[in-house]
């Protein structure tokens, strides 16, 4: 099948990434963005020669983007330049107990050697699991389809599966292994990437510490908004159609099947509808009620990933004692955690832990001479209230903690200020509760049991992104686009 009109609905890496790919396989493809930037939550911030990415800083797991870009012939040296961070973060536990945690794994041998009595061996042993199940989920799971429970309970699934321990939590399985403070909390707040929380999350997520230790944290010249713009032009190259600044208000049905795409300016007729867009806010509001796979019943039974407090600062001079990746983690770690999952009525947490990027420290550009750009990002319960004077209290609460640690005022070298929080989340990507990041990777909430790919009651409709098998991510969201282009190429004849 060949030239089919295809409607995507959101430029987020979901969205870009199905557009170049259903573009290079020959179809008539449109991509409608709500916003006049493209690229999700992974648009790009400039304010007087400060340039910030809105979301994703760290480039994990290359292979993935590799991958991609090899169906169009390309590798990402095509688009960027990558370079790998030596140290690739480092973690505050205190005012002064500062670790690096470097590319030379042999020194992170040593480094865990110093945190706990034979911790070196321990990580290694640690380690090798994590690549076995990262090599499982690459070649088994995380490239495929669910359509039922009987996809993943094989009993070859059944026998690795307990053997892998995708039925234990992964706080479990750190503390079987570790026993300082410091330890656990390095191999446990990668888990952030995905949103999560050590308690709640399947063992098998062990795998995103072979992710950050041995594939690494790299950086691509001119930061995370270039790999968007990358797959942007491949998607222009291959002959999508993109349109920006333009809310789809509705996708009409007729008889099962997605006719037309209805924005605020015109409606755009489709054999095939792609939506990126946030899965609960498209089933609710785009579709009839009739052809809705979830309901809002659905959506509030699941266990939303969190919110997030970010600060865009633009300085006009140097942290000496920040690198490219800070993190700050000498709060109460497990009361953060209950602070955004377990709450019934939650708050803006007390004492959290939080994580600062400074992309200029790596390139410059990405600042006017002698000054750096700040990244201040603080996990939020999905749904707190949020008013420009609970941001500024927030934002002076984390301030203060940041300059003692830092051992610098901060606050008088402020030339750019941006806060963006729950409410924007909402009103920027309609973003179910101002979640930042979908819904958490709990068991019942992977694999099969995360929100279809394909709608069960409208044949021709698609999501992708990061609501979607396999999750959240910017590789994940790549690899959910491939999942989809390859499903739309099937079903459609
Ligand atoms: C603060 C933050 C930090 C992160 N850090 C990292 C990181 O370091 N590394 C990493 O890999 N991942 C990170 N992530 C996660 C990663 O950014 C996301 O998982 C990924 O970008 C999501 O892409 P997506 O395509 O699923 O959705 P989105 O990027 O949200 O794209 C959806 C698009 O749909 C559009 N849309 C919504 N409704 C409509 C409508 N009605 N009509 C038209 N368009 C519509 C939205 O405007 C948006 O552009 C981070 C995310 C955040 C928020």
């Amino acid at each position: 099948m060949k030239g089919k009109r295809i409607v995507i609905v959101g430029s987020g890496f979901g969205g870009l990434a199905a557009a170049a790919l259903l573009a290079h396989k020959g179809h008539d493809v449109t991509l409608v963005e709500k916003n006049e930037l493209y690229g999700g939550r992974a648009r790009v911030h400039k304010d007087k020669g400060f340039q910030f990415d809105m979301g994703p800083s760290w480039y994990l797991m290359p292979d993935v983007f590799e991958e991609f870009f090899a169906l169009f012939g390309k590798t990402p040296a095509d688009f960027y330049e990558l370079q790998r961070l030596d140290p690739q973060y480092r973690i505050f536990f205190s005012h002064d107990n500062i670790v690096d945690v470097h590319a030379d794994f042999e020194k992170n041998v040593a480094l865990f050697n110093k945190l706990e009595p034979n911790g070196g061996e321990k990580l290694r042993e640690f380690l090798d699991l994590a690549k076995v199940k990262y090599d499982t989920a690459m070649e088994g799971t995380l490239y495929k389809d669910y359509k039922s429970v009987l996809d993943l309970l094989s009993w070859d699934m059944l026998r690795k599966g307990t053997k892998l321990g995708v039925f234990g939590n992964l706080d479990d399985l750190v503390r079987k292994y570790f026993s300082s403070d410091e330890a656990i909390k390095i191999l446990e707040y990668s888990i952030g990437f995905l949103g999560g929380s050590p308690k709640i999350t399947p063992a098998i997520y062990q795998l995103m510490s072979y992710v950050d230790f041995s594939l690494g944290v790299w950086f691509p010249e001119g930061g995370m908004g270039r790999v968007a713009s990358s797959i942007y032009e491949l998607a222009v190259e291959n002959g999508a159609h993109v349109i920006l600044g333009e809310d789809v208000t509705e996708i009409k049905v007729k008889e099962g099947r997605a006719t037309t795409v209805v924005t605020e300016n015109r409606e755009i007729d489709a054999d095939v509808v792609v939506v990126n867009a946030d899965y609960p806010y498209s089933e609710l509001q785009l579709i009839p009620e009739e052809y809705q796979t979830y309901d809002k019943k659905y959506w509030d039974s699941r266990i939303l990933a969190p919110s997030a407090f970010v600060a865009f600062v633009g300085i006009d001079t140097t942290i000496e004692k920040l690198r490219h990746h800070s993190l700050f983690l000498d709060r109460d770690w497990a009361r953060n955690f209950d602070e955004i999952f377990e709450s019934d009525s939650p708050a803006w947490p007390k004492s959290p832990s939080y994580y600062v990027n400074v992309p200029s420290k790596t390139d410059p550009g990405l600042a006017p001479p002698g000054g750096e750009t700040l990244f201040i990002l603080v996990p939020l319960a999905p749904g707190l209230e949020d008013t420009p004077e609970l941001r500024e209290r927030f934002f002076n609460q984390i301030m203060d903690h940041l300059e003692d640690t830092v051992d610098m005022t901060i606050r008088d070298h402020i030339v750019s200020k941006r806060i963006f929080a729950v409410n924007d989340y909402a009103n920027d990507y309609h973003a179910y509760k101002g979640t930042a990041l979908s819904i958490v990777h709990t068991l019942k909430q992977t694999a099969v049991w995360r929100p279809a790919h394909r709608s069960k009651k409208v044949h021709n409709l698609y999501y992708t992104g990061q609501y979607t098998h396999p999750g959240i991510g910017v590789p994940m969201t790549l690899i959910a686009s491939q999942i989809v282009s390859d499903l739309v190429e099937k079903n459609e004849q």
